[in-house]
């Protein structure tokens, strides 16, 4: 898994695993540093998981994802994890969006994913995308996940993101949604 982020592994390694995949997460994989400069999430999943597979010689799965939120245009997508521009400071992040959507009142959003399973052997590989509906709020809510779950309020399961349960928001998420389609094309290559 083209990732070192524990909590995505954690979700991805849930749902593969139980179609029979093991999931080596990256720090214990030839370590590959890549730049994620590509204009889309696909872009950036396929460049990541391309050079993982290609340095270990095993199939590697990567995921892009991100939060668009509608009256920014898409923003702040594929720039998600550095919006306020330090890599992963979520508070800055979060802090930012509130800043850039204060007097808005269409606080329409989804999250993105993006996932890519490239083979080292050149077979094609394998996608899957997913995407989650909800509403920035006005403020920060709950402790759980990452990101910017505590500022998004998922109309499907009633709470922010931050305020439910790991299996709550996998079983909506753009994440959930992604792994499990490619679970099931995982399943349909087993059978093949
Ligand atoms: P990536 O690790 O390059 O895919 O960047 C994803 C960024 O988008 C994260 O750092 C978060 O800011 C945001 N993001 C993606 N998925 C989620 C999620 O499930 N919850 C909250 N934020 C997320």
């Amino acid at each position: 898994m083209a990732s070192n982020n524990p909590k995505k592994r954690r979700e991805i390694a849930a749902v593969l695993g139980r179609c029979g995949v093991v999931v080596v997460p990256a720090t214990e994989t030839v370590a590959v540093a890549v730049e994620e400069d590509g204009d889309t999430f696909a872009a950036n999943a396929a460049k990541k998981a391309r050079a993982f597979a290609a340095a270990n010689h095993l199939p590697a799965i990567a995921d892009d994802s991100g939060l668009c939120v509608d009256a920014l245009g898409g923003a702040p997508g594929v720039f998600s994890s550095r919006y306020a521009g330090v890599e992963g400071d979520d508070v800055a992040n979060n802090a930012k969006l509130l800043r850039a959507l204060s007097g808005e009142t269409n606080r329409r959003a989804s999250f993105v994913c993006h996932i890519h399973l490239a083979f080292p052997d050149g077979r094609p590989p394998l996608l899957a995308e997913g995407r989650v509906e909800g509403e920035i709020l006005r403020q920060p809510e709950g402790g759980q996940g990452f990101g910017y779950d505590p500022l998004f309020f998922s109309p499907e399961l009633g709470m922010a993101f931050a305020n439910a349960t790991a299996a709550q928001k996998a079983s909506v998420s753009h994440r959930g949604r992604a792994l499990r389609r490619l679970a099931e094309q995982l399943r349909a290559l087993e059978l093949g």
